[in-house]
């Protein structure tokens, strides 16, 4: 392996489209001459990534990371520089001048950069067999299945032969080193005999493509119903995987994603199913925003990726018992990581015959309207809830537990008018009162540390206004980021926070602190315990972009109050209409239409 010429790189570089690369790994949004979208180097959930085409620059502003298409690719997927440019260079078509003299070259070159290599040969040739006068137990097995030649390219199917050396015999042709084959669990070592022999055999393959088309491993599935040649134990399992290796890492890994990838940001949802050939199923006919996870539990890496990738989950997983089980804790772990999910459950006893199948054979019988299915897919939390309620079978307590559960789950929703749509969702499936479930979710994972301990309280007294009543908690939500961020007091102030706030205390603490006072310490003085702890826990002292926060608590407040406005206008011109005051009444009119056209 020889340097590339610098010449080279640079073309590379010049050619290669920054937006393209990256977009492969994460939704990227327009925004003017610039990209956008969450960063992928750190948890957000306000997109402050950008990419500028221009510059063929990356940037963002939240951990400041930033670079060019060479850094995001060796940052991101942990290549060399060297793969790095290799990968590129494949990609846009640039051609790296091979430096072959050297026979170490290919010994060399990093273990990762031997295994995406030797699982392409490996693809290459399970596809050829597929293809091939050996291939007719695969192709009869598709054809079984229902799944088209399309499908076949698509995912790039392949077929292993019930035989014990053809792909050993293959890959050993091509000079390939064999160690790195026995690590990514394509061939074994021979006890006794020495040598190798095939792991997979007379099992129809499906690579794992990761987008940016390399291969990182394999899942496999018997073909016949019974092993042949005596397998037995794992080997003889239905399927088998690839094991973990440098290249796959079945946690970040989602089957499908390379060709869902495109799919997801049109169709702005990505939907989860449990099996590889429920994926295929899906994208055959026309849910091509499907992926799912490699025969494990999915995790929370994978929820990221799905993440970067759509601004919903679907889950649409088996209708049997252990799909529900998976279903609940799929939820779990997008509800903690505030990923918006819906759930496409079908009501049982809808078609008896139906109740429990994968959408595979949903799919393939026709009779249930998927499409229907994934487009009014319940809201998540409300799924969770309702599974919750099942699974407890009326248990004494049940409800009490199933909402302080829910509620901490709810708590973490952001946006306090989207609370209170689930505050109201939950009461009704709890058949609780609103207000019992509102004070739930205010309540819950607020007991914090005290942080009053090692702050002196406000030298004046400040006098206490209705100190028992809570106050409007999207004000305090608002007054308690200042609290933590006090540097955006001038923005806050820039923006007429103060004419926003209808709570007198929240005006008067506000107003305290223009003038240099501590909303930390105002706090305990002006506000009742449930409001003050709030601004005692610091919730929003680890934000990543506390100022677009801001900015998106003032929006809403300011539309909460030209709401009030209207409805005020209303209903002043309702009394007028009553009164007979023709004068008052077109007045008001006016002022509503006026309102309706500026917002105030
Ligand atoms: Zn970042």
């Amino acid at each position: 392996m020889g340097l590339i010429p610098d010449e080279v790189i640079a073309e590379i570089r010049m050619r290669a489209d920054i937006v393209a690369v990256i977009g492969q790994h994460m939704q990227l949004r327009r925004a003017g001459r610039n990209w956008k979208g969450l960063c992928p180097f750190h948890g957000e959930k306000t997109p402050s990534f950008n990419v500028s085409p221009d510059k063929g620059f990356f940037y963002c502003f939240g951990c400041h990371k930033k670079g060019d298409v060479f850094t995001f690719v060796m940052e991101y997927q942990g290549k060399s520089f060297h793969e790095t440019a290799e990968a590129l260079a494949a990609q846009c078509g640039v051609a790296i001048p091979e430096t072959q003299a050297n026979p170490d070259a290919m010994r060399a070159r990093s273990e990762r950069a031997q295994m995406l290599e030797v699982n392409k040969l490996a693809t290459q040739f399970f596809r050829e067999t597929l293809a091939g006068a050996g291939g007719a137990p695969g192709r009869d097995y598709l054809a079984k299945r229902g799944t088209n030649d399309t499908m076949r390219d698509r995912f790039q199917l392949g077929y292993a032969p019930a035989d014990w050396h053809a792909l050993a015999d293959f890959l050993k042709e091509r000079r390939v080193d064999m160690e790195v084959a026995v690590k990514l669990g394509l061939v074994a070592r021979q006890p006794r005999a020495g040598g190798f022999y095939d792991r997979f055999r007379d099992r129809l393959v499906c690579p794992v493509v990761v987008p940016g088309g390399e291969i990182a491993g394999f899942s496999a599935r018997l073909v016949g119903d019974s092993p042949k040649d005596g397998d037995s134990g794992p080997v003889g399992a239905k399927y088998i995987n690839s094991p973990e290796s440098p290249v796959y890492k079945k946690s970040r890994l989602l089957f499908g994603l390379a060709q869902a990838r495109e799919s997801m940001g049109a169709k702005k949802r990505g939907v989860l199913v449990e099996g590889n050939f429920d994926v295929i199923s899906m994208h055959q006919a026309g849910f091509d925003e499907t992926v799912a996870p490699l025969g494990t539990a999915l995790t929370a890496e994978q929820i990221e990726l799905l993440r970067r990738m759509a601004p919903e989950v679907v889950l649409f997983y088996d209708g049997d018992r252990a799909g529900r089980v998976a279903t609940r804790a799929a939820l779990d772990l997008c509800l903690s990581g505030d990923v918006p999910v819906r759930v496409a459950w079908r009501s049982r006893g809808d078609d008896a015959v139906l109740d429990g199948q994968d959408p595979d054979t949903l799919l393939r019988d026709g009779r249930v309207d998927v499409e229907a299915m994934i487009r009014t897919a319940r809201d998540g939390l409300e799924a969770y809830t309702y599974a919750l309620i099942d699974a407890a079978k009326g248990a004494v307590n049940a409800r009490a537990q199933i909402l302080e559960h829910v509620a901490k789950l709810a708590q973490r929703v952001a946006e306090p008018l989207k609370r209170d749509v689930i505050a109201a969702t939950l009461a009704m499936a709890l058949d609780l009162d609103q207000g019992v479930v509102r004070n739930a979710i205010r309540g819950s994972g607020r007991e914090s540390h005290d942080r009053t301990h090692d702050r002196p309280m406000p030298a004046e007294p400040v006098t206490v206004a209705d100190p028992g009543v809570a106050a409007p908690i999207e004000e305090v939500d608002l007054v308690a980021l200042l609290a933590d961020h006090p540097s955006l007091l001038a923005t806050a102030d820039a923006n007429g926070v103060f004419s926003l706030l209808t709570d007198a205390r929240l005006r008067d603490m506000y107003s305290a602190a223009l003038r240099g006072g501590s909303l930390m310490d105002l706090a305990p003085v002006h506000l009742p315990a449930a409001s003050t702890k709030t601004f005692l826990e610091g919730r929003y002292a680890s934000a990543t972009d506390p100022q677009r926060q801001l900015l998106d608590m003032i929006a809403g407040l300011r539309n909460a109050q030209q709401q009030r406005r209207a409805l005020e206008l209303r209903r002043q011109l309702g009394e007028a209409q009553r009164r007979g005051d023709q004068h008052q009444a077109r007045l008001l009119t006016e002022q509503l239409t006026e309102h309706h056209k500026t917002g105030r």
